[in-house]
């Protein structure tokens, strides 16, 4: 059963293109202020991050003072091979694997993303779906749903996105794969924002 007080994706001013105001105690009030119990901070990592050890600290900082669940995370690119661009430290922490750019190949796109499914530091699997230039039938759908299962990757319902989509939720359901949510804000107004995706919240969470 999905859970609308926990949020696994949000992000913070470590990175140049969210809100100033997001500091990670800002971010930690506001999720308390609106009533969520749990929280991911999950900001944008990659191989050239040098600020990593001062973010975990604050968020740990933070999360001694509050009262709702803080985990630290980040988030970070599948690469064309499937490999992750993040320092290998970011592994112990909850990560979630995206595709932020497009590889425009099918297979490519496939490979990528079953590597990544595979890989052991990875926890989640973030806004989820096709490129807009192909897309994939349903026997493809179902084996990517078999393997998120085995390897037990969470697939994320995220809201900035409303991914994934409707058929492939349904499929991944099927395989007995495991879902969370994620605002993926930008900004504090869109901390636990779910308004954009109930629809895909009732699907999982009808049985
Ligand atoms: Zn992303
Ligand atoms: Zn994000």
């Amino acid at each position: 059963m999905l859970d609308i007080r926990q949020d696994f994706h949000v992000h913070s001013n470590y990175n140049d293109h969210s809100a100033a105001n997001l500091t990670i105690s800002n971010v930690v009030n506001h999720a308390q202020k609106i009533g969520l119990d749990s929280l991911a901070i999950t900001e944008h990592v990659n191989m050239e991050s040098s600020w990593i050890e001062e973010y975990l600290n604050e968020i740990e900082l933070a999360s001694q003072k509050a009262d709702i669940k803080v985990i630290p995370g980040f988030e970070a690119k599948i690469l064309r091979d499937g490999s992750i661009n993040c320092p290998k430290e970011c592994g112990q922490y909850f990560l979630i694997a995206s595709f932020h750019t497009l590889y425009k190949e099918k297979s490519v796109w496939v490979n990528a993303l079953e590597n990544a499914i595979r890989n052991p530091q990875v926890n989640v699997i973030g806004h989820l779906g096709p490129e807009p230039t192909f897309s994939l039938e349903r026997n493809e759908i179902m084996e990517l749903g078999r393997l998120i299962s085995t390897n037990n990757k969470l697939v994320e319902l995220n809201a900035k996105y409303h991914r994934p989509p409707k058929d492939w939720l349904i499929i991944f359901k099927e395989c007995g794969v495991q879902f969370h949510l994620g605002s993926d804000a930008h900004s504090l107004d869109d901390i636990g924002r779910f308004e954009t995706i109930m629809d895909l919240i009732a699907l999982v969470n009808t049985s």
